[in-house]
């Protein structure tokens, strides 16, 4: 830690620490983290190079293996969850990819939401299971349906919440205990919520996963990923597969994301805030069919959401135009989206700049409408990841198509 010659950092807040951990100043007492631009080392000594490389004795070698801006990010990370330790990768699916590959092999058994992120589902559904990993896949919110999951070989329980794009959310100290009870560990993907509404390490989670690309980095500029583990896991299990592996994140984008965790509990607060004045006015609108979003007393598991993630719903919520037929519903959502002047028409999320976006025909338009059904995205839903605009403009944008849609045939 950058102050830890100085103060006892146990002591410190989490916001505190979101501005101050990382690894110590150079000689040249820079203020903000310096980027270190290296792919190598220069070493001590022979004798110093030897002990580095086996592990006895810190010491940056490689810029694949470890680098002092990648190092600063993933303690001020580590310390923002509260995990021992924390280890970064080239974006939040290569996170994912490094965790499957550390703790799984042919024959082990995971069970994850059906509905987590898209590619999430397709890495563990498709492409590990060509090297016999199993997977199952349950309903999110139901534990009755992870506990009937679990099997002999179940090895990782796997959980995202809220989700994406109908922000349901799961009791993460139950499936904790779920998993410990079956000599599993649990993983989180805390992408949506982020440390500053919900610290799963706290409530038993074993591994918090996060894509850098999205709050983290908050402006929607680089790509980025982590993992936030005990020592143990990181050091035996994510190191080893991370020097194999070699999806190592870059250090200008380490830079870009230890920067933006300076600001990321003003932002999210912000943003939840807009967010859920949207909610609002969009559930008394008389053409808004339904409002998704968890800071909201309507949603299914409101009270849960509340106690879980810091009495705030975080900054994305989904809603339907109302409609008589799914193409009705389709050319409605087509033509609020299409009536935007400001907010940005982009599947991405986490920015500072709102984005809106049409589930069914974009994330979700791989899926049967069978599948699509089930997985209740339907044709009027869109999604809106709320940014840092004034409420008024992103409530008049989305007013402009809203308030039009008699002019549809
Ligand atoms: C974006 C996202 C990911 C994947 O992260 P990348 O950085 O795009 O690889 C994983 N989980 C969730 C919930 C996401 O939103």
């Amino acid at each position: 830690m950058n102050m830890s010659q100085k103060q006892d950092t146990d002591t410190l807040h989490p916001d505190t620490l979101a501005v101050r951990a990382a690894v110590a100043r150079s000689q040249y007492g820079e203020n903000s983290e310096a980027l270190y631009l290296t792919s190598g080392y220069v070493q001590p000594s022979a004798e110093a190079a030897a002990r580095r490389f086996n592990g006895d004795e810190e010491g940056f070698t490689y810029g694949r293996y470890g680098n002092p801006t990648v190092a600063s990010f993933e303690q001020r990370l580590a310390a923002m969850e509260g995990s021992e330790a924390a280890i970064s990768t080239s974006s939040g699916m290569a996170a994912i990819l490094m965790m499957c590959l550390a703790l799984l092999k042919s024959g082990d058994h995971i069970v994850c939401s059906q509905s987590m992120f898209g590619s999430t589902i397709k890495l563990i559904g498709t492409d590990l299971a060509r090297f016999g990993v199993e997977s199952t896949f349950v309903a999110q919110t139901d534990l009755a349906a992870w506990k009937a999951a679990l099997r002999g070989n179940t090895r990782l329980l796997f959980a995202e919440t809220p989700t994406n794009p109908l922000t349901e959310v799961c009791d993460i100290a139950a499936l904790a205990e779920m998993a410990h009870q079956a000599g599993a560990l649990l993983a989180v993907d805390n992408c949506f919520a982020t440390p500053v509404l919900q610290r799963p390490m706290a409530l038993g989670a074993d591994i918090v996963m996060h894509s850098g690309t999205k709050y983290l980095d908050g402006q929607g500029r680089v790509m980025a990923g982590a993992l936030c583990a005990s020592r143990e896991l990181v050091n035996e299990k994510f190191m080893p597969v991370l020097k194999t592996g070699g999806m190592t994140l870059a250090p200008f984008n380490a830079w870009v994301v230890l920067k933006g965790l300076e600001t990321l509990d003003i932002r999210m607060r912000a943003q939840a805030e807009r967010a859920l004045g949207l909610a609002r006015w969009l559930e008394a609108h008389p053409d808004v069919q339904r409002v998704f979003y968890p800071g909201l007393a309507s949603h299914p598991q409101h009270q849960l959401a509340m106690a879980q993630q810091s009495g705030i719903g975080g900054a994305v919520l989904s809603f339907e135009v109302r409609a008589t037929s799914p193409e009705q519903a389709r050319a409605r959502a087509f033509h609020v989206l299409d009536a935007m002047q400001m907010i940005s028409l982009s599947t991405n999320l986490g920015d500072t700049k709102t984005l809106a976006a049409h589930p069914a025909s974009t994330s979700h338009g791989r899926l049967t409408e069978a599948q699509r059904q089930s997985a209740g995205i339907g044709q009027g839903l869109i999604r809106v990841a709320v940014g840092l605009e004034h409420l008024d403009d992103i409530q008049n944008d989305l007013s402009r198509g809203l308030s039009s849609l008699d002019t549809l045939k």
